[in-house]
């Protein structure tokens, strides 16, 4: 696994706090009604601060993926690997993908949220192939 792609700050914190929940969130923006992912101050749309959180379903597709054979710390089992995916909804997400062989992804590979617990209660979203629970 990789550490959390996403830092904590006042704009991200709503985000964590669903993940304590497994809720997958995204922003909303509420004056032109883009969806976007990572949680930002400004909407990537219209530069609007009208921004709030909206469920998504955890479905996407695999958007771009990396096999990643050399840890960049130690700790980390390799091979992992590093994905792109894009939700149902649109936005794009940075992630982890798990339960295949690392070798075995492909681009637009349909996949589902998983998760993976983190010490302090939140989780992280991952992501598995959605044709199996
Ligand atoms: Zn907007």
């Amino acid at each position: 696994m990789s550490e959390p792609e996403i830092p904590v700050d006042e704009v991200t914190a709503p985000w964590w706090e669903a993940t304590r929940e497994r809720r997958l969130i995204v922003q909303e923006c509420r004056e032109c009604g883009r969806l976007q992912h990572y949680p930002r101050a400004l909407c990537t749309g219209c530069g609007g601060t009208d921004l709030d959180f909206t469920d998504v379903s955890g479905l996407g597709t695999v958007d771009s993926f990396t096999l990643v054979h050399r840890a960049p710390r130690p700790g980390l089992e390799t091979p992992y690997v590093v994905a792109r995916v894009r939700l149902a909804e649109g936005p794009l997400l940075l992630t982890n993908l798990v339960d295949a062989d690392p070798g075995s992804w492909r681009c637009d590979t349909p996949v589902r949220v998983a998760w993976r617990p983190l010490p302090d209660g939140r989780h992280l979203p991952v992501f598995a192939p959605s044709n199996q629970d």
